[in-house]
């Protein structure tokens, strides 16, 4: 998979990602709500699959529809969850879903049009089939060699 989204979902699994909830519990000015509904606190679970203005995306993942989580049960047994239920190439969907899931959150806090949850699974997808298509020019045999990735995804997902 992709070093960025790799490193990001190291961070979700963490909770290290600057939810609200984490920035209210380490001092910062911040009720801890989520600011796409304001009903919840914005935990780790809640930014990426929890809050209900995700509906729209959960509706267009119909493989990923029986897993529930709670807000506020930790990400890295979230994550253990859909271990169980998915193989890897769905795993590896959902973790592209969740990177630009909290692209979109990152753009809506801070006012910048031009990105919508609702193509959430369609970017996932398009983003997916590009990065095959360029990684099947790319990593070509070359004389027994480990292949080269010649382009890495933009990390301003994290
Ligand atoms: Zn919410």
């Amino acid at each position: 998979m992709w070093r960025a989204i790799k490193i990001f979902m190291w961070w979700a699994c963490h909770h290290w990602l600057p939810t609200m909830a984490y920035l209210a519990k380490r001092g910062v000015h911040t009720n801890g709500y989520c600011p796409r509904c304001q009903k919840f606190l914005e935990t780790m679970v809640h930014a990426l699959w929890g809050c209900r203005e995700l509906r729209s995306v959960k509706e267009k993942c119909h493989s990923f529809n029986g897993f529930k989580g709670s807000n506020d049960m930790h990400f890295l047994d979230f994550i253990l969850g859909w271990l169980r239920n998915l193989c890897s190439t769905e795993l590896e969907f959902l973790c592209v879903i969740f990177w630009r899931i909290w692209f979109c959150r990152n753009q809506m806090i801070h006012n910048k049009a031009g990105v919508d949850n609702r193509d959430v699974v369609k970017w996932a997808s398009d983003f997916i089939d590009e990065w095959r298509s360029i990684s099947q020019v790319d990593t070509l045999p070359t004389s027994g060699s480990v292949p080269v990735q010649n382009w890495t995804p933009s990390v301003d997902g994290i």
